[in-house]
């Protein structure tokens, strides 16, 4: 039996499955995350590791856990983990796919209504009684969505999902980019493969979809973002590093584009200098994404489940370097 640590609270019934299966578990019941130091030290006996994405699993950790077997994800998103190292050393490492694809992609489409139709600033304007007289064209004037074009950066899993909201709900006309051409949602949804600057040129509403990786970060830019429509909107629920946050803020503040709606931070859990003082024209929730009890509950019984596979010589499910396993035994 092994042992394992979970590194940040994920609710007693992942941890209760995991002791079920005969696994020794230290189990980390905190919602902070712990310092690099305090990862290096937790981990040191550790054969599977359970992680949040708050939790960095680099070279070091990854070099003061010798007999580290496997890391579960409790994210799809992989980018806080060094794939590649762990994968030199043998190591498994799986995420959460799936389950958290429609949850995300719902809030991804409630952070593009709420910044079309200025929800949180006309929240704000009722709660502060400023509500006076009805105008015919009242200061908080929104953009239409319906029948609009909607730009998709990475038509992965969560990608789809939101087109086809965009789609199916809303008769919006479907632009992508992706690495490869994904014809079976072009033929669903009518979507069109374009390179991204003709994405955003074209674009009424652009929500960020791809995973973050070294191509991915700052994607978005002063220049990026210059290339959009003055009436447009930035939507993003992938991560906060493939947007540069003090170029999104002058670009708000400049009028370059009409508004933006964020998830995700560069500096999580922080917000660059001036964005929280944006009231305009700008949307902000803490990475809410995949968060309602039922998807968080699936993710984490995911990880679990990926987990016990992989210590236990299987593949798991959502193995992301499926090729090493075995491989010690051979
Ligand atoms: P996915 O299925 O892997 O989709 C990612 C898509 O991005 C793929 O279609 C991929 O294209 C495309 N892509 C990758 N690099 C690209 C590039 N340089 N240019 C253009 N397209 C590129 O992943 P997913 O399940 O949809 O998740 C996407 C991301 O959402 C995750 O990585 C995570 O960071 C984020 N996320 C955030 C939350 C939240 O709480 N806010 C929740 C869940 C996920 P190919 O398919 O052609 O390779």
């Amino acid at each position: 039996m092994a042992k394992v640590l979970v590194t940040q609270q994920i609710g007693d019934e992942g941890v209760q499955k995991l002791r079920e299966a005969g696994h020794v578990v230290t189990y980390r019941d905190d919602t902070e995350p712990m310092t690099p130091a305090e990862l290096q030290t937790a981990v040191r006996h550790s054969e599977g590791l359970v992680c949040l994405l708050t939790d960095r699993v680099d070279t070091a950790v990854l070099d003061a856990a010798p007999n580290l077997k496997m890391i579960a994800n409790v994210a799809v998103g992989y980018d806080n983990i060094d794939l590649a190292a762990a994968t030199q050393r043998g190591v498994l490492v799986s995420n959460t796919p799936d389950v958290l694809t429609e949850t995300t992609a719902d809030h991804a489409f409630a952070l593009l209504l709420a910044i079309a139709r200025r929800i949180p600033e006309a929240d704000a304007f009722m709660r502060a009684d400023k509500y006076e007289k009805f105008e015919m064209f009242p200061p908080l004037l929104g953009l239409d969505v319906y029948g609009k074009t909607l730009g998709i950066v990475g038509l992965g899993r969560i990608g789809a999902a939101v087109a086809r909201r965009g789609a199916l709900g809303f008769g919006m006309k479907v632009l992508y980019t992706a690495t490869e051409a994904k014809t079976a949602v072009e033929q669903e949804l009518g979507a069109e493969r374009v390179t991204l600057p003709e994405l955003l040129r074209q674009s009424d509403f652009v929500s960020i979809n791809v995973p973050l990786t070294s191509e991915t970060r700052h994607l978005f830019t002063l220049d990026t973002l210059r290339q959009m429509k003055p009436t447009a909107c930035l939507i993003n629920t992938a991560r906060g590093p493939i947007v540069k946050e003090a170029d999104l803020l002058t670009a708000l503040r400049e009028g370059i584009i009409w508004g933006a709606a964020l998830d995700v931070f560069e500096d999580e859990p922080r917000m660059v200098s001036g964005l929280a003082q944006q009231h305009e024209r700008l949307v902000v929730a803490p990475h809410l994404g995949s968060a309602t009890g039922e998807t968080r509950r699936k993710m984490v019984d995911t990880a679990v489940t990926n987990l016990l596979a992989g210590l236990s010589g299987q593949t798991p499910p959502n193995a992301l370097n499926p090729e090493i396993v075995g491989q010690a035994d051979e």
